[in-house]
C-alpha cells in the first residue's frame, strides 16, 4: 500500500467487451464529483481493498471527450499485476481514479496527424470525440495499426466518424493479416503510408502513441519525411 493524493472512488457502470481480450469500462464518480481533463490526457487507476486503500495502480489514457457524462477507459487485460484484478470486478465495483495526467493535451490545433498502434488509439477516440463534437476545422488523420481486422478497437465509431466529419481521415493497417474482405492498408505504418495520407507532412502535429518500439520507428520515419522534432508528442509504454 502506498499515500494516495487526490484519489477519486469511482463505481464500474458498465463493462464492454470491445475485442479479444480488450474491454470499455464506463464509470461514475460515486461523490458526482468529476475532474476536469483535456482530450488526450490519461489516469491512474487503482485497485482498492476492502477498507478502499490502493493495492495497485497503472496509467490509462482517457477515451471519453470532456463532454461526456461518464469517464470512459479501454483496457486490454493481460493477465499482468493490475489486469488480473480487474477481471474479477464487475458492475457496481468501485476503483480510485487519479488524473489527470500527461503532456498529450488536444489544444484544438487545426492541423493534427494520431500515429496508434493497439490500446495506444485510446486517447485518440477521445481527441477524435472532441474534434468532432465541437466541429473543429482543418485536417485530421489518424493512422492505426493493429495486428487483425478482428482487434481493431472502436471499429463502428472511427467508421461512423470518417463518413460523417470531412476533416476526420482514418487509415488502419493490418499488420498481421490480409483478409480479403479488407480493402484497407497491410503492414506496418512506414514513411511511405505517412505520405500518402498528409503529403505536406510537415504542416501536422504529429501525436504518436503505443508500444515504445512503434513509437521510436514512426518517430524516425517522420524526421526522414522532414517533420520537425518539436512537432512530434510521443507516449509509449510495454
Ligand atoms: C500513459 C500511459 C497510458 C496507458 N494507456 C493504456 C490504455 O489506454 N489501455 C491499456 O490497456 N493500457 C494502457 N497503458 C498500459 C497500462 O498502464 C499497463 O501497463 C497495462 O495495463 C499492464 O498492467 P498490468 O499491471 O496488468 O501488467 P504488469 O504486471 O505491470 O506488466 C506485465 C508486462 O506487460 C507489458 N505490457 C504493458 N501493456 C501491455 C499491452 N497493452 N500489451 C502487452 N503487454 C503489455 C508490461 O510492459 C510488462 O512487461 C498505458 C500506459 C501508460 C504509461
Amino acid at each position: 500500500m502506498f499515500a494516495l493524493s487526490e484519489l477519486v472512488i469511482y463505481q464500474i457502470a458498465s463493462i464492454r467487451k470491445e475485442a479479444g481480450n480488450t474491454h470499455i469500462y464506463k464509470m461514475n464518480p460515486v461523490t458526482g464529483k468529476r475532474f476536469d481533463f483535456v482530450p488526450g490526457q490519461f489516469v491512474f487507476m487503482h485497485i482498492l481493498d476492502e477498507k478502499g486503500g490502493s493495492i495497485v495502480k497503472r496509467a490509462y489514457s482517457i477515451a471519453s471527450a470532456p463532454h461526456e457524462k461518464h469517464l470512459e477507459l479501454c483496457i486490454k487485460l493481460i493477465g499482468g499485476e493490475l489486469t488480473s484484478k480487474l477481471e474479477n470486478l464487475g458492475e457496481g465495483d468501485k476503483v480510485g481514479i487519479e488524473g489527470p495526467f500527461g503532456h498529450f493535451k488536444y489544444g484544438d490545433e487545426s492541423e493534427a496527424a494520431f500515429v496508434a498502434g493497439g490500446t495506444g488509439v485510446v486517447p485518440f477516440i477521445g481527441i477524435l470525440r472532441h474534434i468532432n463534437k465541437n466541429k473543429i476545422m482543418g485536417k485530421f488523420v489518424l493512422f492505426y495499426s493493429t495486428k487483425t481486422m478482428d482487434q481493431i478497437l472502436y471499429k463502428k465509431e472511427l467508421e461512423k466518424l470518417e463518413a460523417e466529419n470531412l476533416n476526420i481521415t482514418v487509415v488502419i493497417t493490418l499488420t498481421r493479416e490480409t483478409p480479403r474482405e479488407w480493402d484497407g492498408e497491410c503492414g506496418r505504418i512506414n514513411g511511405d503510408i505517412l505520405y500518402k495520407y498528409t503529403e505536406d507532412t510537415n504542416q501536422f502535429n504529429w501525436w504518436i502513441c503505443g508500444p515504445m518500439e512503434m513509437i521510436k520507428n514512426i518517430k524516425n520515419h517522420l524526421i526522414v519525411l522532414g517533420v520537425d522534432t518539436d512537432k512530434i508528442k510521443m507516449e509509449g509504454w510495454g
